[in-house]
This record gives C-alpha cells, sequence and structure tokens, in this order.
C-alpha cells in the first residue's frame, strides 16, 4: 500500500480529460473550509460511484459555505479514488485557487456557470450514468415513477449542445458552453445533456447526492414500465389511468416536499457511514 495516495501518472495526466485549472490566474481563497466538511464532498463522489451513477467519470462539487462565488470539487481523478486531500477549491470562471500541480475537470464549467447564475443551488452532480442517457436520445420525456423522484414530475429539460454549437466534442469545456446548459435548465434542478449524461441540483450535498442516486433509479423503473406497458401481457388501460401511471406536477410537488425535509437524509446517513467505515475519514 506504498503507493495508496500517490497519485497515479494516468490520474494526473491523459484521460481523464483535465487541466491545470487556473487559467493562468489564481484567484484568492475564500477562507479555509471545516474538514469535516471536505471529507464529506470526497464521501459524496464514493457514494456515487457506489450507486453507479458515475463510474471513471463524473463529478460532484459544493459551494463553499462562507464564501458564495468560491466552490469545491475533486481533482481530475476517478470518484470512486477520491479523498480529502484530493479537493481544489474554485472561483466562479471556474479558475483553481489551490490547485498546486493537481489538474481539474475540464467539464468544471458545468458546475461554476451553476453557481454564477442560481445562488439558491450549493451543490451540482454531473453523470454519464448509463439508464439516463437513452432520455437524452429519443422522444420520451422523463417523468417522476415513484416518490423519490418526485423532483422530475415538474418535468426534465435536455441540453442539446449542437443546438448552439454544431459538431463538438460533447465535453462542456468553457464558460460560453457552461452558460448555454444553464439556460436549458430553465430554473429546472435537472438537466440531461443529449449522448452526455445529464445533471442534478440541490440546496445541499446531501439533497444534490439524493437526486443525482434517484435520477438513475427513476430511469431504470421507467425503461422497465415502458416495457412492461408494451408486453403482449398489459390490458387496456381505462379512461382514468394513463398507460403508465407516473407522478403528476401536483403529487411531485407534494412528494418532494417530505424529500426536502429530511427524507433524503436517512439515505445520505446510511451511505456516509458506509464510506466512513471503508476509509476511516
Ligand atoms: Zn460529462
Amino acid at each position: 500500500m506504498i503507493f495508496a495516495n500517490r497519485p497515479t501518472p494516468m490520474a494526473t495526466a491523459g484521460w481523464p480529460p483535465s487541466d491545470g485549472g487556473s487559467g493562468g490566474h489564481v484567484p484568492a481563497s475564500g477562507g479555509a473550509v471545516d474538514p469535516a466538511l471536505i471529507a464529506d464532498l470526497a464521501a459524496a463522489s464514493r457514494i456515487l460511484a457506489a450507486h453507479g451513477v458515475v463510474d471513471a467519470f463524473g463529478h460532484v462539487s459544493m459551494r463553499h459555505p462562507e464564501a458564495p462565488d468560491r466552490w469545491l470539487m475533486a481533482r481530475s481523478i476517478a470518484p470512486a479514488s477520491v479523498t480529502p486531500a484530493d479537493i481544489i477549491e474554485y472561483d466562479l470562471d471556474s479558475r483553481a485557487c489551490n490547485a498546486n500541480g493537481r489538474g481539474s475537470f475540464l467539464e468544471r464549467y458545468i458546475h461554476g456557470e451553476i453557481y454564477r447564475a442560481r445562488p439558491d443551488v450549493m451543490s451540482v452532480v454531473h453523470s454519464h450514468s448509463p439508464s439516463v442517457i437513452p432520455f437524452s436520445l429519443v422522444n420520451v420525456p422523463m417523468r417522476a415513477m415513484f416518490h423519490n423522484a418526485a423532483f422530475l414530475a415538474a418535468g426534465v429539460p435536455v441540453f442539446d449542445i449542437a443546438h448552439k454549437f454544431g459538431a463538438t466534442d460533447m465535453l462542456v469545456g468553457n464558460t460560453t458552453k457552461g452558460v448555454a446548459l444553464v439556460d436549458s435548465m430553465a430554473g429546472s434542478d435537472t438537466v440531461l445533456m443529449r449522448a452526455h449524461g445529464s445533471v442534478s441540483c440541490g440546496t445541499s450535498l446531501q439533497l444534490a447526492v439524493f437526486r443525482a442516486v434517484y435520477t438513475e433509479v427513476n430511469a431504470r423503473i421507467q425503461h422497465w414500465s415502458i416495457a412492461l406497458a408494451t408486453s403482449p401481457f398489459a390490458t387496456a388501460s381505462s379512461e382514468s389511468i394513463p398507460t403508465i401511471a407516473a407522478l403528476d406536477p401536483e403529487e411531485g410537488r407534494l412528494a418532494d416536499g417530505i424529500n426536502n425535509a429530511g427524507a433524503c437524509l436517512r439515505g445520505w446517513a446510511l451511505w456516509r457511514e458506509q464510506v466512513r467505515v471503508e476509509t476511516s475519514w
């Protein structure tokens, strides 16, 4: 285990894509952050990996608790490998305050531009979770299949990077593309990205993680529901029961109130403890 805490060559160069992150200008820090919060952010990466929301790719960030114009995210490594020592601070232009040679995710502009435009957002998850991506490819809107995913009931926009930028590498790799992504959200906390992935936001790290996990679970349930609804065993739906009886917007509003009031913390408490047992932090 001699090399356990040393960055590997693959983690600092090549893939996943990264850069130095400061853009030639090193912004001032917003101030020291409670190490317990830094550990929670590192744990969030591992929680999302454990739930199949992220794999070798994807990232989670949180706004600086004392400085609204600063935010925090791991250096460019696989989420399941993140430790508290990997967390870097950024300004709203997504320039690193303390990279110290550590690489930054090319798609950090997703986070920076959401924090700039949405003062209500305190945490952002970007993932390529596989069950969600099909809903960005075909004209089947994602619906809220159960109460844990009630936050989806108001509708989920799809960001198509080609609309404004034509053929690209699909990555939100600069400020302009980050702004376009935020514009497509139109105030939503979840957005799908065509042929790429999705973004989940929350008023806390715990809520953003909860939403990212249950967006992936909801997508799976919707695939299964569509398969059942179109199976030879399906009976004709009555006038009052839709073919797939997803939550309507009012049911979503009511059920999401329960999630936001603290139900999401039950999952977090379990998942955070599992990381603590695994890592001792
Ligand atoms: Zn991505």
